[in-house]
């Protein structure tokens, strides 16, 4: 697997505003912010997308998204709502092949997604 920007987060070679830190797990805000909270579940361990997930990560998926929903709790906006997403390649708007979970929060959002 090629190298990636969240890579060189989590090796500390560039800069991000980390929220939330584990063994298995990162979580810095994102770059271009589409809601009040938008922050990046990423694994430590790179996967390239959700399409190259296999079984054996099936509790490294579910660990991004129960980090994500306790983060969400964590700043009071669980109750009101939150979003998720993983994009998986091009026509699921994927541009950094390293898969992480979007977490949105802090507005209403709507659906379907443009
Ligand atoms: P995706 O389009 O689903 O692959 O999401 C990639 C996300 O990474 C986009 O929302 C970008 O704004 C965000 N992003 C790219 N580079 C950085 C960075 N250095 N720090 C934080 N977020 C980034």
């Amino acid at each position: 697997m090629t190298d990636t920007i969240f890579a060189k987060i989590i090796r500390r070679e560039i800069p991000a505003d980390i929220v939330y830190e584990d063994d298995e797990i990162l979580a810095f805000r994102d770059l271009n912010p589409q809601a009040p909270v938008h922050v990046l579940f990423i694994p430590k361990r790179a996967i390239a997308s959700l399409e190259k997930a296999e079984p054996g990560d099936a509790e490294l998926l579910g660990k991004l998204q129960l980090a994500a929903a306790a983060y969400a709790r964590e700043l009071g906006m669980a109750e009101d709502g939150f979003r998720t997403v993983i994009n998986c390649n091009t026509h699921g708007g994927q541009t950094v092949y390293h898969l992480h979970v979007h977490l949105l929060a802090g507005r209403h959002m709507h659906w379907p997604p443009g």
